[in-house]
């Protein structure tokens, strides 16, 4: 029997659980896939919003400001990388100028702080590389940078180790509520909970639903990209942004955090599985970025991918106690500022909303710290090879792109959330995210997972079952 639990290991998911296991209760999270942070918390732009996109008033407006100015202090807790690189939203004609103004003014009412409209000359200052057909940009010195699995991932693992249990495979099917709730998955495993934290992004809609709820209904926009290769990484330092139309904030060219640079995203109606890249789609990002910037250094793509966007009828975050049942409570409709609101949503969810439902008291010993997932490649010589002395195991670089280690590879099977796939380890370690897409890495990656876990090399898959990459021996 839990006090909590929570529906959906994605970044909202996340920080709610590890906000709640800072409290003497028995929580846990509730996956339907094999890894956490599978939606949209998995590809989205990962940028740390200023501000001054979302109306005044609205809930949007409220937690991605305050996230905004959570973000430096939780990723340092949990050992993510954050960058904050502030952000450009450039202008090309008189009108977009005025845009500008009212960006600027809608982002003082959010209070959003030092926004400031700056001169082509200023701009050009700021990034060498944007068209000189831009004629100014409004600048946000809060705007920044996340990787947005690795916030959800670290956030998953900080709350196990403060004693969070967690589901995966865990695909809801049912929730029936007698004293408590009884939720059901879909292989016929049953949970027992006082409260229930709906945070299952495109399938908020359904699990809202099994209880009765049917206040809103969720939708899906797609969102294509492409990564390029570090090598291009100089290209911008701030995130540029085009000015914003009725569908939303366009297509951006950002730096990541981990040095790469990010071309996207599209924004189109679709179904949730829908997660295809299209010719169409990235030549839309091709042109846009080739209007916004000169230059661009597309021949280093990497790789594309695609994200699909939860929004809600409501056109705004829901973040309340379901009317039909007390102790349920919706985090729906969770689209863009959601990454940047998720520390900020997660504070309210635990100490508003949950707070007054039960009687939370602190744990005495919550450790709020998380050593940082990959960062050996970052060391000193001397660093690195006193962790090898201690372990050899750091001494075999697995990933010759990322230059990631066997002793990560381990780690990131050992620790929580513990990877059970390649991709798994990816998210995890970097292990074939570079050039080479993991074309050299992959089969020592696979090995190393059988190894550590015990299993033959024909059970690991890449991303669940179905994706298994060895069928059979040959000798
Ligand atoms: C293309 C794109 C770009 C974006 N860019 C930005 C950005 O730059 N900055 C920003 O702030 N925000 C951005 N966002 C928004 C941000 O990604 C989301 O707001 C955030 O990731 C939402 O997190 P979530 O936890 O609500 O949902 P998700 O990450 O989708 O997690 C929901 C989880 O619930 C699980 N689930 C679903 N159904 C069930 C079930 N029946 N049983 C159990 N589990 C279930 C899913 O598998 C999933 O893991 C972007 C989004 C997209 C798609």
């Amino acid at each position: 029997m839990f006090d909590v639990a929570v529906i959906g290991g994605g970044v909202i998911g996340g920080l709610i659980l590890r906000e709640l296991s800072a409290y003497d209760i028995k929580i846990c999270l509730l996956e339907k896939e094999s890894d956490v942070a599978m939606g949209q918390s998995k590809a989205n732009s990962g940028i740390v919003h200023a501000g001054f996109d979302a109306k005044p008033d609205s809930l949007k407006a409220k937690f991605n400001v305050l996230g905004n100015r959570l973000m430096p202090q939780i990723t340092k807790e949990l050992g993510v990388k954050y960058k904050n690189n502030g952000s450009l939203v450039l202008a090309f004609s008189q009108e977009e100028m005025k845009t500008l103004e009212e960006l600027k003014s809608r982002g003082e009412e959010n209070g959003v702080e030092g926004l400031e409209i700056i001169s082509q000359e200023e701009l050009i200052k700021k990034e060498p590389n944007v068209s000189k057909k831009a004629i100014g940009a409004l600048y946000a010195p809060t705007g920044g940078i996340v990787c947005p699995y690795e916030l959800t991932l670290a956030s998953i693992g900080n709350a196990m180790d403060n004693g969070a249990e967690l589901f995966t495979k865990f695909d809801v099917c049912e929730i029936k509520k007698d004293v408590d709730f009884i939720i059901t998955a879909e292989d016929g495993r049953q949970i027992t909970a006082k409260a229930v934290i709906n945070c299952a992004g495109y399938g908020s809609q359904k699990i809202a639903n099994f209880i009765g709820d049917f206040s809103f209904t969720v939708g899906g926009r797609k969102g294509e990209y492409i990564l390029l290769d570090r090598q291009s990484g100089g290209f911008a330092s701030h995130t540029l942004f085009c000015t914003p139309t009725k569908k939303g904030k366009g297509i951006l060219v950002s730096p990541t955090v981990d040095g790469n640079i990010l071309l996207g995203p599209t924004a189109e109606e679709v179904d949730f599985d829908d997660r295809t890249t299209t010719s169409n789609g990235l030549q839309s990002v091709i042109s846009k970025a080739n209007e916004m910037c000169q230059g661009v250094p597309h021949h280093t793509a990497i790789t594309s991918f695609a994200g699909v966007r939860a929004y809600s009828d409501r056109h705004d975050f829901i973040i309340e106690e379901s009317k039909v049942q007390k102790g349920f409570f919706n985090c729906a409709g969770i689209e863009s500022p959601g990454l940047t609101s998720a520390p900020a949503i997660a504070k309210h969810v635990a100490g508003e909303l949950i707070g007054k439902t039960l009687n939370l008291k602190k744990k005495e010993n919550f450790n709020p710290i998380r050593k940082p997932d990959y960062f050996f490649s970052e060391l000193s010589v001397e660093e690195k090879n006193e962790i090898i002395k201690k372990d050899p195991a750091y001494g075999r670089i697995i990933c010759r792109c990322e230059q990631i280690t066997e002793g990560e590879i381990i780690r990131a099977l050992t620790e929580n959330p513990r990877a059970t796939d390649i991709d798994g380890v990816k998210r995890r370690t970097r292990a074939g995210m570079g050039r080479c897409q993991g074309g050299f890495c992959q089969p020592y990656v696979a090995e190393i997972i059988a190894r550590v876990n015990g299993t033959d090399i024909e059970t690991v898959t890449k991303n669940g079952k179905g994706s298994e990459l060895l069928v059979g021996k040959t000798k």
